[in-house]
């Protein structure tokens, strides 16, 4: 009970943020607010309630804004990487958009979002001058420090968030930002641009009906070798059956967890601060050699010979059944899952027993609207 209070307080507090950030200049005008997260019709199970209670929850504190869903133009078939993009391109996005970890760079640097110094601060119960010329640590501490922060809010903002959500500023000494505030203009400096919604981790999800028909161990593979050999022992393609689901649509987000237990990186940031691709090594060698013996590698089991393990469809697809599939772990996931036919575990460990695997954060960024930075959404 107190954990439901919890994310529904720290969710609360996301939209009260937001909000104040789109707010008409004119106070008396009743005020709109589009936002990612609002339902756009019939909400459905444990989330959809929680997200009405949010909203009812956030409309008896404000009652002077509008709450709208964040709909707006649909491409079908595109992704999540595509959509928002065209709204901002045809001036139609939502005030608050959900981007996530590796879109974020792509946002910040091309000035898609307003930063939200003055209401973290605000939210703190802190006054920091030129906070713009912190460093991460330093502001971390700072905001950490403030006497409104509580437990809530330390969960909802660990530190190795904010080595994401406080980055450098992209106009550098022209900032109207800094102008705006009153601070010293400053060619490298940082603003926070998101607010931390969850944070989730990848797991591996299993069938437990097939891999007790096959006499497998009620648990996940531990290595990656363990992995293949399982997946190959499960797949039966007469049956529609196959070992492990990789959908090809999006192959190497979905194969970054192979990257990272063989040892590797995709990215790192230098001392300059830029960030640069780090996957040409030996690691990324193995994992992708791994890879492609999942997809590629003949093989024989006992139903027959077999191209490949892999099915490239997504696991809820109906008519095809996975053994095992990566997915987040959430609450979404526990929604969907029953518990009684479908296992989880960590993801398997690569040759050297490292176990790496993605940390996503989703996170929710009030956009700078296009003819101005503080345009409200009315
Ligand atoms: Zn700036």
């Amino acid at each position: 009970m107190h954990r439901t209070t919890a994310q529904l307080l720290s969710l609360l507090a996301l939209f009260v943020l937001a909000g104040t950030v789109s707010g008409s200049e004119d106070a008396a005008a009743p005020r709109r607010l589009r936002a990612y997260g609002v339902p756009s019709g019939a909400v459905f199970g444990a989330i959809g309630e929680s997200q009405l209670r949010v909203m009812d929850a956030f409309q008896k504190r404000h009652p002077d804004v509008t709450l709208l869903p964040a709909t707006g133009i649909t491409i079908p078939g595109r992704s999540m990487d595509t959509q928002p993009l065209m709204q901002i391109a045809g001036d139609v996005s939502p005030d608050v958009i959900y981007v996530n970890f590796r879109q974020s760079d792509t946002y910040i640097r091309n000035k898609f979002l307003y930063p939200l110094d003055r209401y973290f601060e605000k939210e703190a119960g802190v006054e920091i001058k030129d906070s713009h010329l912190l460093d991460t640590q330093a502001y971390y501490e700072k905001i950490m420090a403030g006497r409104h922060i509580d437990d809530v809010m330390r969960e909802r903002l660990p530190r190795i968030v904010w080595d994401v959500i406080h980055r450098r500023c992209p106009y550098g000494l022209e900032c109207p930002y800094v102008k705006e505030w009153g601070g010293t203009p400053a060619a490298e400096h940082n603003h926070v641009w998101a607010i931390p919604q969850k944070q989730v981790v990848m797991a591996l999800f299993y069938r437990r009906d097939i891999f007790a028909e096959a006499g497998l161990p009620d648990r996940v593979p531990e290595t990656c070798d363990e992995l293949m050999e399982w997946a190959r022992l499960l797949t039966n393609p007469a049956d529609n059956t196959y070992g492990l689901s990789l959908p090809t649509d999006e192959t190497g987000w979905r194969t970054l967890g192979f990257l990272y237990s063989f040892g590797g990186r995709a990215v790192e940031q230098g001392e300059d601060g830029e960030w640069r691709c780090v996957f040409d090594s030996e690691a990324a060698v193995g994992a992708y050699t791994l890879v492609a013996r999942l997809f590629l590698e003949p093989f024989t089991n006992q139903h027959g010979t077999f191209p490949g393990t892999v099915g490239s469809g997504d696991q809820s697809m109906p008519g095809t059944k996975y053994a095992m599939w990566f997915a987040y772990l959430d609450e979404r996931a526990f929604e969907s899952i029953d518990p009684d036919t479908v296992g989880f575990g960590p993801v398997p460990k690569g040759p050297d027993g490292l176990r790496g695997q993605r940390v996503q954060l989703r996170d929710v960024r009030p956009i700078r609207r296009q003819r101005g930075p503080r345009q409200g959404a009315a």
